[in-house]
């Protein structure tokens, strides 16, 4: 019987994966989970009432307003992006009408701004799945995510006759410089839930791999800067420009040389810096995106404060002016340690699987902490696990996730916990 399930994340992964999209913009992949849903007779939520508009981060207003339409050409009703608001993401609802927990699981549905390999030893181009949208790319797993999710909610749904309590399945927007879970944890979402499980596919991790993520979350903060100059003739006035680029290159050599906090692992990396109009014009314009992390919330602190003092001494320095914009913020994961032992029995149900030592060395940035923090806040539990893949690199054109090798991990590791917890007495 599973095996429909999984025939069904197969599907809906390669349909995701061949239409990826950028945080705050996933109006095709949303209609697809939700067609779905409503197919299944799963009730769900949308707009603000899973996204607390307040607390949205690096949401550009153009990108919504052409995803929007790009999502409408390609068949998404226009009655269904009234629902969303604008705002992207969607909360699957399956009650048993029976008391008991509430027990959420969440997946996130964004892609990167990367170009997708055409290499015929890359799964998705051998096979016909990859990328229809030049430059965007599912390179993070993502699509994955999503699919397990709504074959989750699916199964729990024709399920729920032998479980009890009640489920949400938490379809998160804008994981990517992490956006996404804050408004959604601001939203009310998750205030009464008991349990909250979330996943990523490929890190450290193998094939047949999975374990729990006990620490090792960064904190995390993502600013764009647009620096503004004065233009002027590079030959007879240069005196009388201001150059942004210049002012943006040096913010940029500053940056990567804030010194690193004693109490912590840090990060910080300038990603992208654009800037000038032509060769013999004083550059008036310079847009830079970066970020930094800590491995506590303090470190993470000092490192976005240095930015912000560079930033101010630069603008003095080269007599311009620079806007600052936080656009992402992530915290350090909350540990439930009785989450843990339940999550493992669950993952040790799964046939097949090796089970490795709980995982916490200080690596990325998962914005899962968020509702994690938000849960335990009011004395739930909420955890998070691993599952392996085999991969060259996260973010890569390369990046691949042998969906039909790993992603039953997943669905049958959620599905365990939802019988562990929901189990009809
Ligand atoms: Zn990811």
């Amino acid at each position: 019987m599973s095996e429909n399930y999984i025939q069904e994340i197969i599907e809906t992964r390669r349909a995701i994966h061949r239409r990826p999209e950028l945080g705050w913009t996933e109006f095709e992949t949303m209609w697809n989970v939700c067609n779905h849903l409503e197919r299944w007779g799963i009730p769900y939520l949308t707009g603000t009432k899973v996204i607390n508009p307040d607390f949205v981060m690096g949401r550009d207003e153009t990108e919504v307003k052409d995803a929007i339409a790009r999502a409408i050409k390609h068949g998404v009703p226009e009655s269904f992006i009234e629902k969303t608001e604008g705002y992207t993401g969607a909360v699957a609802i399956i009650d048993t009408g029976r008391p008991g927990p509430v027990t959420a699981f969440r997946c996130d549905m964004d892609a990167l701004p990367v170009r997708e390999s055409d290499d015929s030893s890359h799964e998705p181009t051998r096979l016909g799945f990859a990328s229809e949208r030049p430059g965007i790319m599912h390179a993070c797993g993502h699509d994955g995510h999503t699919a397990v999710g709504l074959a989750v909610a699916h199964w729990l749904s024709d399920h729920k006759e032998g479980l009890c309590g009640k489920f949400k399945v938490l379809f998160q927007p804008a994981e990517e410089g992490v956006r996404g879970a804050r408004p959604m944890s601001e939203s009310g979402i998750v205030d009464d839930v008991d349990w909250l499980v979330g996943s990523h596919v490929g890190g450290a991790l193998h094939s047949g791999e999975i374990c729990v993520q006990d620490g090792g979350f960064l904190a995390s903060t993502k600013f764009d800067i647009h620096f503004t100059g004065l233009e002027a003739h590079a030959g007879n006035a240069p005196h009388k420009g201001h150059s942004a680029l210049v002012a943006a290159a040096c913010a940029t050599m500053m940056i990567q040389g804030i010194p690193r906090h004693g109490d912590g692992d840090s990060r910080v990396a300038v990603g992208k810096l654009v800037a000038g109009e032509g060769r013999n014009i004083v550059a008036a314009h310079a847009m830079m995106q970066m970020e930094v992390r800590g491995e506590t919330q303090e470190v993470n602190d000092f490192m976005a404060e240095n930015v912000e003092y560079i930033i101010e001494g630069v603008e003095k320095a080269y007599q311009v002016t620079a806007k600052i914009k936080r656009v992402g913020e992530s915290s350090t994961l909350v540990v439930c340690p009785e989450i843990f032992d339940k999550l493992e029995k669950a993952m040790s149900e799964v046939k097949g699987v090796k089970i490795l030592p709980r995982f916490h060395a200080p690596t990325g940035s998962e914005d899962c902490s968020w509702l994690i923090r938000k849960v335990a806040s009011h004395g739930g539990q909420a955890g998070f696990f691993l599952y392996g893949c085999e991969h060259k690199g996260h973010h890569r054109p390369d990046f691949d996730i042998q969906d039909e090798t790993n992603l039953p991990v997943a669905f049958n590791t959620f599905i365990s916990f939802a019988k562990l917890i929901n189990g009809k007495q």
